[in-house]
């Protein structure tokens, strides 16, 4: 089928077509560097900007797949998790869409999409697979045993996201906003054993209670209390030790937990996506666990970890060749929306 996709959960306007597994038009606006002297997405500014750049996303998408809107088959869009001014943006625009051509609708989960996404990669999806999704607002650890029906939450952070650590992190070594890439690049510069760093909820009864859960506040303040005290006493920072040393804890975590939850729960391949899936570190190691237990990684490119409207438009194609409901037209956002929930 040919599905169009829209994605406007945080600060990219993403607007995509897909037919089946290809993907034929993919447009992405982002608003990043408004919030760049902020220091973090600012709702407001986000939801304008979407208003914004909505429509001129839509047309790309299609020129560049070279369909007529009169063509598709069907609509998708984000409808949760997300910013909810922002997600509302997407979602009108969709249900304007919908309703005008007499196309059915599908709101879907912006995490699952992340998932879905790697169709457009490396084909249809084996199941049941394990997921990690890494990226500024979320990290997940997900059991998907049918990408349209059945997705479970296995864990996830208590605390700040993986994203997040890096860009807190960033910003205490006087790095740019979003400060991940930076970190990744300044690191491999470094040594990763120069300090033991906290691994969260790995070891004892936080690891009895939270077996796939992630926490990385802790990781945090280690690294500011480490910093702090060095600068107090007038010695120099090595930045990239540092860095090196952090980056270490962060992916040691995620990919120790990941390749335990194949394990515990028959997996044979464990997909990871969202931004921070494009760490060069993360997908090294996630690459050298996996093999030593005989597990298989799929990782997509770079620019569909990050939110586009690409990893929409393939959920909804696979969600119309599984027969799936749409959505009703008075569809509406759920910024809190469950994990369970594929689509609504
Ligand atoms: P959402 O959680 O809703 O998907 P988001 O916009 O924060 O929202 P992404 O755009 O997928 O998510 O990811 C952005 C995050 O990824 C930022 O925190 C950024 O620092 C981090 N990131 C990007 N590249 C890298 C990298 N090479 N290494 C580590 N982190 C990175
Ligand atoms: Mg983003
Ligand atoms: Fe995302």
């Amino acid at each position: 089928p040919l599905v169009l996709g829209i994605e406007s959960s945080c600060d990219e306007t993403g607007v995509a077509i897909v037919r089946g597994q290809e993907l034929i038009g993919n447009a992405v606006a982002s608003s990043l560097e408004e919030h760049a002297r902020f220091g973090g997405v600012i709702p407001e500014i986000a939801s304008r900007a979407h208003l914004e750049a909505m429509v001129p996303m839509i047309d790309e998408a299609c020129d560049q797949a070279g369909v007529a809107l009169a063509d598709l088959d069907a609509i998708a869009v984000t409808s949760g998790p997300g910013l909810a001014g922002a997600l509302l943006v997407g979602v009108a625009a969709a249900k304007s869409l919908a309703f005008a051509l007499d196309k059915p609708l599908y709101g879907i989960n912006h995490l699952v999409a992340h998932v879905g996404v790697d169709v457009l990669e490396h084909g249809t999806l084996p199941m049941p697979m394990v997921a990690l999704l890494v990226s500024g607002g979320h990290t997940n650890l997900l059991l998907v045993r049918d990408i349209c029906s059945d997705v479970v939450s296995l864990g996830q952070t208590i605390d700040d996201a993986a994203g997040e650590a890096y860009d807190k992190v960033a910003r205490l070594l006087d790095l740019p906003y979003p400060g991940g890439p930076h970190i990744d690049r300044l690191a491999a510069e470094g040594d990763p054993r120069a300090i033991r760093f906290p691994r969260g909820l790995t070891s004892g009864r936080d690891m009895q209670r939270h077996r796939y859960d992630f926490s990385f506040s802790g990781l945090k303040t280690a690294v500011a209390r480490w910093v702090e005290t060095r600068r107090a006493a007038g010695e120099e920072i090595p930045v990239a030790d540092v860095a090196a040393s952090f980056q270490e804890a962060v992916v040691d975590v995620l990919t120790r937990k990941a390749v335990l939850a194949c394990q515990e729960h028959g997996a044979t391949d464990l997909l990871v996506g969202g931004g921070v899936a494009a760490n060069k570190r993360l997908r090294t190691l996630a690459e050298e666990r996996c093999t030593a237990a005989g597990i298989t990684v799929r990782v997509p490119r770079p620019g569909l970890c990050t939110d586009n409207g690409a990893m929409v438009a393939a959920l909804g194609a696979q969600l119309v060749m599984a027969g799936a409901e749409p959505s009703p037209l008075d569809l509406a956002t759920d910024s809190s929306m469950p994990i369970e929930l594929v689509h609504v």
